[in-house]
Formats: C-alpha cells, sequence, structure tokens
C-alpha cells in the first residue's frame, strides 16, 4: 500500500461544441465585468469574435501572446491591463496564450478564464513558466490557476495536424511523468492512464480525418486529463530537458516534447519497468518508448532535435544547463547519460526495445 496526499483543482469546466457562447456568462457568474481578451497574432479574428461576444464587458484586447512567455510580452501586457482596469482575463489560444494570462494573475490579480485551441493543459495547472535574458524558470501558486476552462471542441477541429501531433505528444509526456512521479498517486495514475489510452486512439482518427468531432472531442479530454496530471504532481527529465531546449535556444515547445519524450522515456525505463510496462498496456504496445516514436512517425510528427531547430553544438551547453540543479527523476541525471540521450533526440534515433 502506499500512503499519498492529493490536492483536488478547483477549477470549473465547461465542455463542449459551441461552448464559446457561453464565455460571456461565465464571466458573469464569477462576478466580473472588465475584460482583457489575450490570444496570440494567428487566433486574432478568434479574439476579435470572443471580444464581439463581451459586448461592453470587453475593455481590451491583446493579441500579442508568444510561446515561453518572455516578461517583455508579459509587461506590456501588464501596463494595457493596468490602464483599462481589467478584472479578468479571457485567454483564447494554445499554452501560450494561457502562460501570459497566468503572468498577469500573478502579478494583478485578476481572474481567468481560458478558451484552449492545443492539447497543451497548461488550463489545469498552478505552474507558470517564465523566460527573462534567456532563461526559462518555473513556479507554482493557486494564484496562477485559472478559474474557470471553457474546453469548445469546433476551435480545435482546424487546428493544424502537425500542431494536433506535437500538441498531443505534449499531452502524453504530462501523463507519462506523473506515472513515474516521487509524487505519484492512484487517482492521478487513473487520469494518467485514461489520458495515454485516449490519446493513442484520438490521435490517428484525427490524422485521417481532421475535423472528425468524436475523436478531437476524445483528444482534447485526454488533453484536459493529462494537464490534471501535470498539475498535481511533479515532473522529471523530461520536463526539465524540454524547458531548458525552449528557454535557451528557443526551440519550439510541442515539437521539443515530440522528439524528446521517446528518448527521455527509453533512458528512464530502466528504472521503471513497471511504469513503463503499464503505459505500453495503455497504448497498445509491447514496448513504451518505441510505441511513442512510432506512433509520433507514422502520424507526420518529427523526431530530431535537429529539425525543430537546435545545432549540433548547443547539446554541451545543454547538458549543463539540465544538469546545474538537481530534480526528482526515477533514474540518476548524469552528464555522459544526458549527452547520450542528447545526441539520440538530435538525430532522431528510434530507441532500442527493451
Ligand atoms: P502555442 O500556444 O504557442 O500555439 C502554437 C501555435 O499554434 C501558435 O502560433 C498559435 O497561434 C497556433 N494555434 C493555436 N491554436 C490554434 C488553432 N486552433 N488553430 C490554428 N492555430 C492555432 O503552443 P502550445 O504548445 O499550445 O503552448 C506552448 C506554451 O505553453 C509554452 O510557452 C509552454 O511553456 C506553455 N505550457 C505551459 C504549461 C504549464 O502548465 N505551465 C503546460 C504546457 C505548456
Amino acid at each position: 500500500m502506499k500512503s499519498f496526499s492529493y490536492d483536488a483543482s478547483p477549477a470549473r469546466i465547461v465542455f463542449g461544441q459551441g461552448t464559446i457562447r457561453e464565455i460571456a456568462e461565465e464571466v458573469r457568474r464569477l462576478g466580473r465585468s472588465r475584460v482583457m481578451v489575450l490570444a496570440s497574432r494567428r487566433l486574432d479574428a478568434l479574439a476579435a469574435d470572443v471580444t464581439e461576444s463581451l459586448g461592453d464587458m470587453a475593455v481590451v484586447r491583446f493579441d500579442g501572446a508568444v510561446m515561453h512567455t518572455p516578461t517583455e510580452v508579459t509587461t506590456a501586457a501588464l501596463k494595457l491591463a493596468e490602464t483599462h482596469h481589467v478584472d479578468i482575463v479571457v485567454a483564447i489560444g494554445g499554452g501560450s496564450a494561457t502562460g501570459l494570462s497566468k503572468a498577469l494573475a500573478l502579478r494583478a490579480g485578476v481572474d481567468q478564464i481560458i478558451v484552449p485551441t492545443t492539447y497543451a493543459g497548461s488550463e489545469v495547472t498552478p505552474v507558470l513558466g517564465e523566460t527573462d535574458n534567456g532563461r526559462k524558470t518555473t513556479r507554482s501558486s493557486p494564484d496562477i490557476r485559472p478559474e474557470t476552462v471553457v474546453y469548445d471542441v469546433d476551435l480545435t477541429l482546424d487546428l493544424p495536424l502537425n500542431t494536433t501531433v506535437t500538441s498531443a505528444v505534449n499531452a502524453m509526456a504530462h501523463a507519462v511523468e506523473a506515472l513515474y512521479s516521487a509524487e505519484s498517486n492512484p487517482i492521478t495514475d487513473s487520469m494518467a492512464i485514461e489520458a495515454l489510452s485516449g490519446i493513442a486512439r484520438a490521435l490517428p482518427i484525427i490524422v485521417g480525418d481532421p475535423r472528425n468531432v468524436e475523436g478531437r472531442a476524445d483528444l482534447l479530454q485526454s488533453a484536459w486529463l493529462a494537464g490534471t496530471c501535470l498539475g498535481t504532481v511533479g515532473m522529471g527529465l523530461h520536463h526539465k530537458l524540454c524547458h531548458t531546449l525552449g528557454g535557451s535556444f528557443g526551440l519550439p515547445h510541442a515539437p521539443t516534447h515530440a522528439v524528446v519524450l521517446p528518448q527521455a522515456m527509453a533512458f528512464n525505463a530502466p528504472a521503471v519497468p513497471e511504469v513503463m510496462s503499464r503505459i505500453a498496456t495503455a497504448l497498445g504496445v509491447s514496448d513504451a518508448a518505441t510505441g511513442v516514436f512510432d506512433l509520433v512517425t507514422s502520424c507526420g510528427g518529427p523526431t530530431s532535435l535537429r529539425e525543430v531547430g537546435m545545432s549540433h553544438d548547443q547539446i554541451g551547453r545543454a547538458v549543463e544547463l539540465a544538469t546545474a540543479a538537481a530534480y526528482p527523476n526515477p533514474r540518476e541525471i548524469t552528464p555522459p547519460g544526458l549527452s547520450e540521450l542528447l545526441e539520440n533526440a538530435w538525430s532522431g534515433r528510434r530507441p532500442a526495445i527493451r
């Protein structure tokens, strides 16, 4: 028997199709009336529609959310929020829009309604990663966790396939690392297993038929579950490495996860064979790490750090940065071990079957 503690997430979740039309009611439900609508530039048309649906409650819009939450973007958005006396943020988009919203909530105490359009899962975590001077740091606080999440499956139907695949593997990474987390518990474990089997089931359906509503709903629910795992228990090597690669070398978040996950799993597999076997069963494959690698390959996702923008001479610095501070991981992380992992990830080598 394992003893554990478990903190349930108090967020309100609205899930369905067309739920974007319920945002105004959700703002009123929270007793707020001065909304800042946040998005990334690519989603400005959607942000404009939501702004219009909010009528007089929408007091300002900011379309400048970018990846890795750079503090200079937060400062610009914060100034706008203060000038317009904003009391709630409605953030539409992937983890980048959510990250900016969280950064504002932490600084200005505003409420948050998040409308996710990718599978990043950040909307249900109390975690904020921010980049300042090329260093990405992470902090966790109940003040960061959004009050409400409005999942509208319709917003994901046109998510480009490459983003769909890499973002889904980002979600998978939350579930995988939750299962071997030092803080793992039976509740998070069951969410992680359900998330993994949902992602493995939904992805091939979506790759064959990108606007398949049931597949998209399955994937979005799985991403929510995986995000809940991320928000509940600590992560390990994989997340640390992806944060280092994203924050210090500007690599794109989800594609980096898609490349690193099978390699990090292969690295950790000797230390947690039972966990890997549970993951393999959930994915319907015989070996967990190669199963994830093959899924990414068959869905057309990236398999090498080279193709997502890393140069080979950055490996040494990445090893230095990722081993500078100790963090929990089931297998001891040494510079030679990490170098080998990164060499494999850089060249896109298929992990060996264990
Ligand atoms: P993203 O939010 O940057 O989105 C990727 C691209 O896809 C952007 O250009 C965006 O405009 C576009 N896009 C998003 N939804 C779309 C849609 N439906 N249709 C068309 N285009 C769309 O990327 P992401 O991977 O979702 O998020 C990455 C960021 O989230 C990183 O900064 C990462 O650190 C953070 N994150 C944080 C947590 C956490 O718990 N703190 C968890 C996961 C990710």
